[in-house]
């Protein structure tokens, strides 16, 4: 089964001020239509790893044929990673997490604003294009780290909650060399049930 791009469950405008609608539609139409495209045509050349999740081929990565294994890691590992992007956005959140989510965030980091701090770092300081990630190990525990292009946690054997895509791409034409100011601004699109689903 090929890769498909899945639509948004809201309108591209719908996390203006923050975002705006320009870069959603671009964002989601254009750049994540292409790594699925990618992704597909070097799934063509082996069809046993289409057979697989998008997921379960990212956690194998390294066993993928290598004639294929660098445009997957980039491709699917893009899919994969704007495939989580978009659902744990959208309009009308709540600013802070709460419930089991919440408590793990406080427990992990000391704080919501301290666990801001340091996903705010991760991310803005993640050298040239790639992802600030919240992630968990097999038995729940969290963590944040950088990650580059596009990379997947997945890879690493961790499972992504919630990730701010620090691609240019993501916030140019708004926000220009301004990734701080994007990054700032994006905290304010997370859709916190969403991430508490995740972590569930
Ligand atoms: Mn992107």
């Amino acid at each position: 089964m090929a890769y498909e791009l899945p639509p948004l469950s809201y309108g591209f405008d719908a996390l203006e001020p923050h975002i705006d609608a320009k870069t959603m539609e671009i964002h989601h139409d254009k750049h994540h239509q292409a790594y699925i495209n990618n992704a597909n045509g070097a799934l063509e050349k082996h069809p046993e790893l289409a057979k697989k999740s998008v997921e379960d081929l990212l956690r194998g990565i390294s066993s993928v044929p290598e004639d294929v294994r660098n445009v997957l890691r980039n491709n699917a590992g893009g899919h994969s990673n704007h495939s989580i992007f978009w659902t744990v956005m959208g309009p009308g959140g709540v600013a802070a997490p709460s419930g089991r989510i919440g408590d793990a965030i406080n427990s992990t980091f000391g704080s919501y604003d301290a666990f801001k701090e340091q996903l705010t770092k991760a991310a803005v300081g993640q050298f040239g294009s790639g992802w600030g990630w919240l992630i968990a190990d097999s038995s729940g525990k969290l963590s944040i780290k950088g990650y580059p292009n596009q990379d997947s946690p997945y890879m690493d054997g961790m499972t992504p909650i919630l990730g701010v895509d620090v691609w240019e791409h993501a916030y140019y034409l708004k926000y220009q060399n301004k990734r701080p100011d994007y990054v700032a601004a994006w905290f304010n699109t997370i859709n916190w049930k969403a991430v508490a689903e995740r972590y569930k």
